[in-house]
């Protein structure tokens, strides 16, 4: 699986930029085929520069134009809507009667095709297949008579888009920070010196200097400029439906995710794990890089060694993004690989974080298997995984999710493991002490209306 994307953006901030590209750099796991800044020059005028590749491609040091700016925002990107043509790489730049503005945003947007086609019986003409090129069309259609955009506008173009939502908009003198109504995705505020500084993740406002201020509360419109930080929502209709693989796969572990550190939220559901599926073995160990918070608190609440029986290539890309599936299992190999000395003649807990395919974690246990394992024990700290995700997240077709074919039972064997459990929907809740998540994928109760991807019921 993978994330859509990440934003960062800064208000009042000198070198603004390079403050952009060390954010973005510590968000780049939420996203590597694309990036980009848009800055606001000492004329006022708004510019963008952006490219396909990770940020250190796209602006390597020594050799990038750093323009001098204050305000900046940028984005890392996954393509999942709009395919990953370089023209959908954001942010895009907008205007509105001689007003020029900037967008970057995460998520996607389940009532896209409704509102392209409104927008395009306007004459909005769109440049890109990206859905998030609508969320500024939306903006300048709200827009005040014959000015440019103001706050009013942000907040009645967003109340007419259903989905997920973590964007920024930046205009010559003021910030916007958006965040859908169900808060799908994060973003939070950090102070810089006098300015301000709003990221996808709270590991990137350390990473460019910043105190954590708050979060961005779902429904809310943050307007940040000189005269400091203003609050509105534009919808009474809230809820806390954080998307739960931002905590179980997708964050950082260094990350706090509305109050709630991730790398804890991974060792609780180890923990919670074990309560409900023990095993007795001779040592537990975490897939890299998600499952291995996971395995520290399986270990402590069972009493199992944790050791490191795999081992990661981080030089090589992702698996899941191979054409066929022998590539894909080739892919597996060259990432992941077992220490023979610690699993020979052992039994093993293995934590990982899902199961999509059943592709990894075949491979995984043929490799201890290989390695000398004498018995194989998958925990997954996530329910199995059934449904489509509309909200940003690649998983476009239940066919490809091998929960959604097969049982517990039925995996346990396509994977040739010896037990296999997965995280309860409950034990997910309390491993967050949370009341609400986001669990779409597992249990098809979708927060929003689905508009014309309700694969059940069609178009409503
Ligand atoms: S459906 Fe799943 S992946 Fe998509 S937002 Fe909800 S929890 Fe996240």
């Amino acid at each position: 699986m993978h994330e859509e994307c990440g934003v960062f953006g800064v208000f009042g901030v000198e070198n603004a930029f390079e403050t952009v590209l060390t954010g973005l750099s510590s968000l780049q796991h939420r996203g590597q085929e694309g990036c980009g800044v848009a800055f606001t020059e000492a004329s006022g005028t708004l510019s963008v520069s952006k490219g396909p590749g990770l940020v250190s491609r796209v602006f390597p040091e020594g050799k990038r134009h750093a323009p001098s700016c204050r305000c900046a925002i940028g984005h890392v990107r996954y393509g999942t809507s709009g395919g990953r043509e370089t023209e959908n790489i954001q942010p895009f730049l907008f205007s509105r009667h001689g007003c020029r503005y900037a967008l970057a945003h995460n998520g996607n947007f389940v009532n896209a095709e409704e509102l392209k086609g409104m927008l395009g019986k306007s004459g909005a003409l769109f440049l890109s297949s990206s859905d998030s090129e609508i969320a500024g069309h939306m903006i300048a259609a709200e827009g005040p008579g014959r000015k440019g955009i103001d706050e009013g506008s942000v907040r009645r173009a967003l109340n007419r888009i259903e989905g997920a939502f973590s964007l920024l908009v930046l205009t010559p003198d003021r910030l916007y920070a958006c965040r859908d109504k169900n808060g799908f995705r994060p973003l939070s505020v950090g102070r810089l010196g006098k300015g301000f500084v709003v990221s996808s993740e709270t590991c990137a406002l350390r990473a460019a200097g910043a105190e954590f201020e708050r979060d961005v509360l779902p429904g809310e419109v943050i307007e940040i400029g000189e005269d400091g930080l203003r609050s509105s929502f534009y919808s009474l209709d809230r809820r806390n439906a954080m998307c739960a693989m931002e905590y179980i796969y997708f964050a950082r572990p260094d990350s706090d995710i509305e109050g709630i550190n991730v790398h804890a939220f991974r060792e609780e559901s180890g923990k919670i794990l074990f309560e409900e599926s023990p095993v007795r073995a001779d040592l537990v160990t975490g897939v890299p890089d998600s499952g291995l918070s996971a395995a520290i608190g399986f270990s402590k609440a069972s009493g199992i060694p944790l050791e490191t029986a795999l081992v990661k290539n981080g030089y090589v890309g992702r698996t899941f993004i191979q054409p066929t599936q022998s590539l894909r299992e080739a892919g597996v190999r060259m990432k992941l690989s077992a220490v023979r000395s610690v699993v020979q003649g052992k039994s093993v807990v293995v934590l990982d974080d899902s199961i999509v395919r059943g592709t990894t974690s075949r491979q995984i246990a043929r490799m201890l298997r290989e390695a000398g394992a004498t018995g194989i024990h998958m925990r997954i700290t996530s329910p199995p995984l059934r449904h489509p995700c509309f909200y940003g997240i690649d998983i476009s077709s239940d066919t490809e999710l091998i929960s959604s074919r097969m049982g517990a039972e039925e995996v346990r064997r396509c994977i040739e493991v010896d037990s296999l459990a997965f995280l309860s929907e409950e034990g997910l809740l309390r491993a967050g002490r949370r009341t609400d998540l986001c669990m779409a994928c597992f249990n098809a109760s979708y927060p929003t209306v689905l508009y014309s991807h309700d694969p059940e019921n069609g178009k409503v």
